[in-house]
């Protein structure tokens, strides 16, 4: 067992890979499964592909920022993580999301997808990751 220091996460290996964020992060991450743990760092992980990320934890979900909030981890279940992506239109051609709701108030929609299995982020996922990142760069 190895407990990082930055985020106090525990894992089974030394130095084993993730994203950090901070503490508060690593106290929304406390008590969830293995498998959700391992799902939301192979997703962190994708979107550092793209480039530099933050994260902040609320109450109820972790915010994923670049210059500014672009994503959100609303939930980690037992076996999944769901995950809102906000874009200023809709996008209905899709096979990856299960529901896209128009936000109250705001001309946002938001697009609700469930991972499961890591494979779930496929070339579709990261198409809409990429175009969910430049909404997170200041222009
Ligand atoms: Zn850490």
């Amino acid at each position: 067992m190895w407990e990082c220091p930055l985020c106090n996460r525990n894992f089974k290996n030394n130095h084993e890979p993730h994203f950090c964020g901070d503490k508060t992060v690593g106290d929304f991450l406390m008590g969830k499964s293995d498998n959700s743990l391992v799902l939301f760092d192979h997703f962190i992980l994708k979107f550092e592909e793209i480039g530099p990320i933050k994260l902040y934890a609320t109450k109820s979900m972790i915010v994923i920022a670049a210059d500014i909030r672009f994503a959100y981890i609303i939930n980690l279940g037992k076996s999944f993580v769901d995950v809102v992506l906000p874009f200023r239109e809709l996008h209905e051609e899709n096979l990856c999301f299960r529901k896209m709701v128009l936000v109250p108030g705001s001309n946002d929609y938001n697009h609700h997808l469930r991972i499961m299995h890591k494979e779930d982020i496929n070339d579709e996922v990261f198409e809409f990751m990429k175009k969910a990142y430049a909404n997170g760069k200041n222009v």
